[in-house]
């Protein structure tokens, strides 16, 4: 498998994917069609799959374009039909999938929408989490409640530590300052800045990142950690708590 990441927009990143076994091309999120496009053209000439994973402006910007110059088929959530355009395949929570030879699991995830989605690949250790976990954060809750979005980004945790996480944004540098700012004694941070500047710097995206890496990083994910709580002195709050002050924090950071 070929993943090839495409930034899109101002901080946006689209992924086309290549079965090379059955030469099967999919994109997801292709935020606008020129730069997907320009991918496909150079590289593929063919895409047989758009995937969404929700149905912001910025996810499926290139869908109806995409669809009429290639005949691509397009995958979203079902609860989402008036929402994506150009949607062929509804899916639902734990709906498999095949993209060529590749086998895809749809893991239902709201909290940044009330119809988002995940696309895994158990055997290939990847998945692809749109807005909801980032590098090092999480998306804003916009139509779902904090504990949607908690327990979501907790189904993304307990997956194998080594699975190779691709999000939806380049916020890395900018939520690394958040979580230095509440988790200041967290050594894997420290170590983790030189390098997100030096990929920054060179303009190179900073991910994939792993859930490993994100479970020791990702202050969304350490609601547990007994320096956040000390931070926020928040001492004896709630998992669910803890981390619905950190999302009310960041939102206005
Ligand atoms: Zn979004
Ligand atoms: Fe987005």
């Amino acid at each position: 498998m070929i993943i090839d990441i495409i930034p899109c927009l101002n901080d946006n990143y689209s992924y086309l994917i290549c079965d090379e076994e059955t030469n099967t091309i999919a994109i997801i999120d292709p935020s606008e069609f020129s730069t997907c496009d320009k991918v496909i053209n150079q590289n593929y000439k063919k895409l047989d799959y758009v995937l969404n994973t929700h149905h912001h402006f910025d996810h499926i910007g290139g869908n109806e374009q995409l669809k009429n110059k290639y005949n691509a088929k397009i995958f979203g959530f079902s609860g989402d039909k008036a929402r994506i355009p150009g949607l062929d395949k509804l899916l639902v929570d734990n709906q498999e999938f095949k993209i060529g030879s590749l086998n895809f699991v749809t893991l239902f995830i709201p909290g940044h929408t009330k119809g988002h989605v995940a696309f895994y690949l158990k055997e290939e250790n990847v998945i692809f989490t749109g807005d909801t976990l980032f590098s090092l954060g999480c998306g804003r809750v916009f139509e779902g409640t904090n504990e949607q979005m908690f327990n979501s980004l907790n189904r993304i945790k307990s997956l194998p530590e080594k699975t190779k996480i691709y999000c939806g944004h380049e916020y890395t540098q900018k939520n690394l300052e958040f979580c230095i700012k509440f988790n200041p004694n967290n050594k894997y941070l420290i170590m983790k800045k030189e390098d997100i500047a030096e990929k920054i710097k060179n303009r190179k995206p900073t991910l994939p990142s792993t859930v490993a890496d994100e479970i020791k990083t990702n202050i969304f994910l350490r609601y547990d950690d007994l320096d956040v709580k000390k931070q926020l002195n928040l001492m004896g709050a709630s998992d669910l708590e803890i981390f619905s002050k950190l999302r009310d924090l960041k939102d206005n950071f």
